[in-house]
């Protein structure tokens, strides 16, 4: 798939402008404002049935892993959908719940939950957590006996294998702080075995994130089947496989497999391996909400420097920080195509920080005013964004067909300090 194609899911140009669904990005910015976070309902919903397809006919379980994006349409949208959620929080745990989403369904992750954290969650009865640590099953153990329950878990493993991805999102290799070392997960789930609050129910791996091979998802699994295979011959029987998320996108000319095609070779492989019985659970953010979203941006000034050309954007770091932290490349495209010869241009923001750009090197027809549009935003976009230099966070609307819903009101400045307060005299 081409950067192309990624526009072409939720994003199109008739008539020479950017459309989402059927609604022009000009129109969305007239009545919004800028900048602002688009995303397509169908997109989104589409993303997420190729996974349930996929998995269809046996016991599974979809579980959107929600910091990708976690305003509550989407979330609302998925629940309506059948989707469980990945939360890593206690914030997140009460964005479902106030989504209208199953507890029943929600596994949580992360390295570090705190005593409230597993506490709210015990509460709310979610379906697991995904432990990462020895202490943290002592902490769950201490926390489940004092609220009189159970707590069902799977442990996280880190299955060692090199998802070939960016070093900052790449989780399942031994130096990263995610997951239990392979060696170290059988004596966990041993320890586990004897608490007395603790139920064992699953295990769970998430080696990295925007993986475009299938391959070290299945040299993942396998080690994760030999774990399977070896708790059972200690008496220890799990409900679930959990293979966390993390496939890619296409963001320029990454070719990603789709969906339907990993899941269909992860399966071959618990089937192999004698496991077909077993509930399957994954952990997909990116690529249910990735290409659905774009932030859309207005040109403040362009400002012709000595070496290079700057396209001064109301959009910044703040706003979308994948460049900045990752030095993402991320697909701009003009809204209006302009019939006039291109310029090289950096399209920046205006923070005070020489890492605020959006984009480098981009050969665009473009003036002051002009609309733009970032590509593949959907994800890890919004659910990042800060209020650094004092910048209230923009807004986030949905389209559906025709028809623009407001999902997130613009932020104020007054909202920005509304709970700061000064020193007595
Ligand atoms: C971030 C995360 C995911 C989702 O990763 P994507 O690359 O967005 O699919 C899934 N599971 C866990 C534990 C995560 O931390």
């Amino acid at each position: 798939m081409s950067s192309g194609d990624l526009a072409a899911a939720a994003f199109s140009r008739r008539s020479g402008v950017l459309h989402c669904e059927s609604v022009p990005l000009q129109s969305i910015a007239a009545q919004f404002g800028t900048p602002t976070y688009v995303y397509s309902r169908r997109a989104i919903v589409d993303a997420y049935q190729a996974y349930a397809r996929a998995l269809a006919g046996r016991p599974s379980l979809v579980c959107y892993a929600m910091k990708a994006n976690s305003n509550l349409a989407v979330l609302n949208l998925l629940a309506r959908a059948g989707a469980g959620f990945d939360i890593v929080s206690g914030g997140e745990l009460a964005r479902v719940l106030a989504a209208g989403g199953e507890p029943g369904k929600v596994v949580f992750s992360g390295v570090g939950k705190s005593a409230d954290e597993i506490r709210a969650a015990l509460a709310a009865e979610i379906l697991c957590f995904n432990l990462e640590s020895t202490e943290e099953l002592e902490r769950l153990q201490q926390v489940a006996s004092d609220a009189g329950v159970r707590a069902r878990i799977s442990v996280r493993t880190n299955p060692d294998v090199d998802a070939k991805t960016h070093p900052y999102i790449t989780t399942g290799l031994k130096q990263n702080k995610f997951g239990v070392a392979l060696d170290d997960t059988l004596a966990l789930y041993r320890r586990a075995a004897h608490l007395p609050n603790i139920e064992i129910v699953g295990i769970d791996c998430h080696i990295g994130s925007q993986i475009t091979e299938v391959a070290p998802y299945v040299d993942a699994a396998d080690k994760v089947l030999d774990l399977v295979d070896a708790l059972e011959r200690e008496g220890i029987v799990l409900r679930h496989i959990d293979f966390g998320g993390g496939l890619g996108i296409a963001y320029r000319d990454e070719t990603p497999p789709t969906a339907g095609a990993l899941i269909a070779a992860m399966l071959a492989r618990v089937d192999q391996r004698g496991h077909a019985g077993k509930h399957i659970l994954v952990e997909p953010g990116r690529s249910i909400v990735g290409a659905a979203g774009a932030l859309l941006t207005r040109v403040n000034l362009v400002k012709a420097g000595a070496e290079k050309n700057f396209a001064i954007v109301d959009a910044a770091m703040n706003d979308l920080m994948r460049p900045a932290l990752y030095q993402a490349w991320m697909d701009v495209q003009p809204v209006r195509q302009r019939d006039e010869p291109s310029k090289r241009y950096d399209i920046v923001g205006p923070v005070c920080e020489s890492g605020d750009w959006l984009a480098r090197e981009r050969d665009i027809a473009l003036r002051s005013d002009d609309l733009l549009a970032v590509l593949g935003a959907g994800a890890y976009g919004m659910s990042m964004a800060s209020n650094y230099n004092s910048r209230p966070r923009a807004a986030e609307v949905m389209v559906d067909g025709d028809r623009v819903h407001r999902i997130r009101q613009r932020e104020t400045v007054a909202q920005l300090f509304a709970d700061e307060s000064v020193l007595p005299d």
